[in-house]
């Protein structure tokens, strides 16, 4: 999977990955790109992959031969890899028959590129890949951007689910989840009328989004007008505080609502933190951040509840 919350603006801030076993040849191109993108270096097809397990690079400069695994089989497992697939590789490549050139395409790479390297071509043709998957980036990203409130929309979920989930395992820290629901709601839409309503929704967005303090906190619009906070590392007690700041900053925007019992429009919240020895499922996941959410409903809205098995 690629991280589509991260958009790149501009082809300098690109990164591309130089895997090649020849020092020289590395130094070369990495020479050839200076000051026109950001370039990391790894001499071995084992290296690349673990680079591009943690910090996947823009687009990949592949040497084909290599000790341990070759170019061609680590093109092959980023391309069945989720997280991976997206990176474009273009070969390094002094093999000239066609047989070889076959096997680059079938392995996955968006292009090729001869040894001795032209560095007037490999530029372009670099130029050229990385533009397109800018463009594709972003396209990808509004295609998981709410119109309305401009946070993400469900259709992300799982793809970060997959990704919090297996990183709780991997650092063994908590994750938690903050599903969130506009009280009395529909009250609120037969009082003002829809249009206001979606203005409502706007204003609590935007603090919903305010309240998440790290840049790797994500809200998401989960429903009409339920939203799902996802906070990785972070515990019980870390989520406690982000609710209760929500619940006043929501509360302060001071919406007037009269069929409310608060006279102005507030949120409740479910909580459920994820720890790395639970079966980390989306589904049972969401619906115990779903259950917590009733009780806090239930107890009389304007509160956060945290999921007990005993619920
Ligand atoms: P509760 O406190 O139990 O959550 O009560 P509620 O009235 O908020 O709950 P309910 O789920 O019955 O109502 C949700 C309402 O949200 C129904 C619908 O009119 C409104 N709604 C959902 N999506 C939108 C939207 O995009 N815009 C507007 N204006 N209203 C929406
Ligand atoms: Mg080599
Ligand atoms: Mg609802
Ligand atoms: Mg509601």
């Amino acid at each position: 999977m690629q991280d589509v919350t991260e958009q790149k603006q501009s082809l300098t801030e690109s990164v591309i990955l130089i895997v090649e076993d020849d020092p020289i040849n590395a130094l070369v191109i990495e020479d050839l790109l200076r000051g026109l993108y950001q370039t990391k270096m790894v001499d071995s097809g084992e290296k690349a992959l673990s680079v591009c397990e943690s910090e996947p690079p823009d687009l990949i400069l592949l040497d084909v031969m290599m000790d341990g695994i070759s170019g061609l089989e680590t093109c092959k497992v980023l391309k069945s890899n989720n997280f991976t697939q997206h990176i474009p590789i273009i070969f390094i490549t002094s093999m000239h028959d066609q047989d070889d050139q076959n096997r680059c395409w079938e392995a996955g790479c968006v292009d090729f590129v001869s040894k001795p390297v032209n560095g007037v071509t490999l530029r372009n043709r670099i130029k050229a890949h990385l533009t397109l998957k800018l463009q594709t980036d972003l396209l990808r990203r509004m295609s998981f951007v709410d119109g309305l409130t401009g946070l993400y929309n469900r259709h992300l979920l799982e793809e970060v689910m997959v990704k919090f989930t297996s990183q709780v395992n991997r650092t063994n820290q908590p994750l938690s989840i903050m599903m969130i629901d506009v009280d009395w709601f529909k009250g609120y839409n037969d009082t003002y009328g829809h249009l206001v309503g979606d203005e409502c929704l706007k204003s609590v967005a935007n603090v919903v989004k305010s309240c998440l303090q790290r840049p790797t906190d994500m809200a998401i619009r989960y429903g009409g007008e339920e939203f799902l906070c996802l906070l990785p590392d972070t515990n019980e007690k870390g989520v406690e505080h982000i609710a209760n700041i929500m619940l006043k900053s929501v509360q302060n925007l001071g919406i007037a609502h009269k069929l409310s019992e608060y006279k102005v429009v507030t949120i409740s919240i479910g909580v459920h933190t994820v720890c790395s020895s639970e079966n980390a499922a989306l589904v049972q996941t969401l619906a115990k951040a779903d259950e917590a959410l009733f009780t806090a409903k239930q107890m009389g809205r304007n509160r956060f509840s945290i999921y007990t098995s005993n619920n």
